[in-house]
């Protein structure tokens, strides 16, 4: 298939390394938004359930295996 060249914006220069990288320092991942367990104090992601302790709001809302745990 050939393309009809003039139907696009064709660049007029390779962009450069340095141009490309600084464009690039926009691009990242965003860190989510973590707290910590008022129970049991490990790192836990808000608005859900705690995935060592099982609980949310004082309320135990989740059966954790204890055995599996190390
Ligand atoms: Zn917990």
């Amino acid at each position: 298939m050939k393309l009809n060249l003039q139907l696009f914006g064709v660049p007029f220069r390779r962009t450069s390394k340095t141009k490309k990288r600084m464009r690039r320092t926009h691009l990242k991942k965003e860190v989510g938004a973590i707290t910590t367990c008022p129970k049991c104090g490990a790192t836990i992601r808000p608005h859900r359930a705690c995935l060592s302790c099982g609980f949310y709001k004082d309320e135990e809302v989740v059966k954790v295996n204890k055995d599996e745990e190390k």
